[in-house]
Formats: structure tokens, sequence, C-alpha cells
């Protein structure tokens, strides 16, 4: 459900696509990216059955030719993003999905799942970022260097932002998290509208990543959750609301998802 930023790599893949006029051979350089990177960043493949619905969404969502793949994450992905969490890497022609997980839910809440990952491919949304992320790196310099020697409160958050010790308040910052919003919302509604994955099971997925049952998890998962768990209550903060009105609380993500059924009933009736 989250992003790594591999920089290097995102910036190289984006020079290859506008370099390239044949669209479907792009994913082939990826994929061999992709390839080179596995020996780090996963744990082999998915079992067989997992690896099933992944193509059958891919289907579902027209782009089975990029033959993209579908990874168990290793230890890295695991600690970088949290260990229950899937990943799409465009630029690696992979999603990473952690096996143990993935096998606590029903092949339907599967499914939800690996089309939400599938669409981030679909749609672009890591180039899209990457390019909003460099675009905004200048706003953020260019806005700096205008405001420079203005130290009230409008003018840092017009230009590098405010340190709040956890995380920097600023405009660029406000819409790179409205950003990324974005495209999970649009996510988990394609997952829905044009996979057709049931968003009652889209609920069940979202809770066991958000809310999952932590037992047999190793030591380090179980810090990492606590850490989730400390900040997951901000979101229905009312000043953080206030503020920051784009991001989503877990209530309101299922509550959205859960009006998709209701659309999608108003459409098939
Ligand atoms: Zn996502």
């Amino acid at each position: 459900m989250f992003y790594i930023n591999f920089r290097k790599s995102l910036l190289a893949a984006l020079i290859l696509m506008s370099v390239s006029t044949a669209q479907p051979s792009i994913y082939s350089i990826f994929d061999k990216v992709g390839c080179a990177t596995d020996w780090f960043l996963t744990k082999g493949d998915l079992s067989e059955h997992n690896q099933k619905l992944f193509e059958e969404m891919a289907a579902k969502l027209g782009i089975q030719d990029r033959n993209i793949k579908a990874k168990n994450s290793g230890l890295f992905l695991r600690l970088m993003a949290g260990y229950q969490n899937a990943l799409a890497m465009q630029h690696l022609n992979r999603t990473y999905f952690n096996d143990t997980v993935l096998n606590e839910m029903s092949d339907d809440a599967k499914r939800f799942l690996m089309a939400h990952e599938l669409v981030h491919h679909r749609q672009n949304h890591v180039f899209k970022r990457g390019l909003a992320i460099m675009l905004l790196k200048c706003a953020t310099i260019a806005s700096t260097i205008a405001l420079a020697g203005q130290n009230n409160f409008n003018a840092r958050y017009l230009s590098n932002g405010i340190n709040l010790r956890i995380a920097r308040l600023s405009l660029w910052k406000l819409i790179e998290a409205q950003i990324m919003q974005g495209q999970e919302t649009e996510a988990d509604t394609k997952a829905i509208t044009i996979a057709c994955a049931d968003p009652e099971f889209g609920v069940e997925a979202l809770d066991s990543l958000y809310h999952p049952n932590a037992t047999d998890w190793p030591l380090y998962a179980k810090v990492l959750l606590l850490f989730q768990k400390a900040t997951i209550w901000l979101y229905d903060w009312p000043i953080l609301k206030q503020h920051a009105p784009h991001l989503v609380s877990y209530k309101e993500r299922v509550a959205y998802v859960r009006s998709l059924k209701k659309n999608k009933n108003q459409i098939n009736s």
C-alpha cells in the first residue's frame, strides 16, 4: 500500500521512458532491473495459488501484457514499509507482498489488495509521484530563495517548511501528501470499479493491514506495528483534520470503499 522511493532507479526509468518509442518493451527493461534486485528485495515468488490470483487481476485491469511479477517481500522491504504492507514498484515491474500475511486473507480480500497494487502500475502512479516530487523540490528551492531573510510563519510555511521534529510542515509537503492520498483513493476505486473486487472484501483486506493479528509475527514486526498503532489515531484527531484535511483515516477509507458498493448496486439496478 505504500511506496519506497528509489530515486536513482526512478530517474533512470523516467529517462528510459522518455526516450522509448516502443512502450511494451520498456517493461522488459524494468523487469531486468527488478530481476537484478530480487536477491536483495525478495524472499522468492508468491505461492502458485496467489500468483494465479495476481494474474487474474492483472488481466481484469488489462495490463497482463506487462508481465508484472508478484514477489514475496524480503526483510529490507518489511523493515522499510511495514511487515504486512504491499508495495507496487513500477520501475522494477514488480509488486511485493508478505505471502504469510496474504495467506491469512480470503481469496476475495487478496483480489482487492492485488487489484489495488496493480492499479498503481496501471495508472503510472510511481512515475507521476516521482515527477511531482521533483517539481515540488524545485518549487521549494525557488520559494526558499525568494523568501530568504523572512522568518515569520507564513514565509517558512511557503518555503522550506516548519520543523515539527517528527515532520516538516510546508505547503509543498502538504501538496505531496495530497497527491499520494489521491493515488491511494484512485487505487481503491479502480480495484472495485474496473477489476470488480468486492468492496466488503476490500474492507477485510484493509482491516488485516491496519489491524492485523500479529501473534505469530517476528519481534521486529511487532515493534513496527506498535509504532503504526501509536500514530494511527492521529488521523482522526480534529486538529490534524483541520490542518491536513486530505489525510484519510482508517474509518474514512472503509466508509469510502463501502460507499462504492452502494454506487455499484445503483449502477447495476
Ligand atoms: Zn496503495
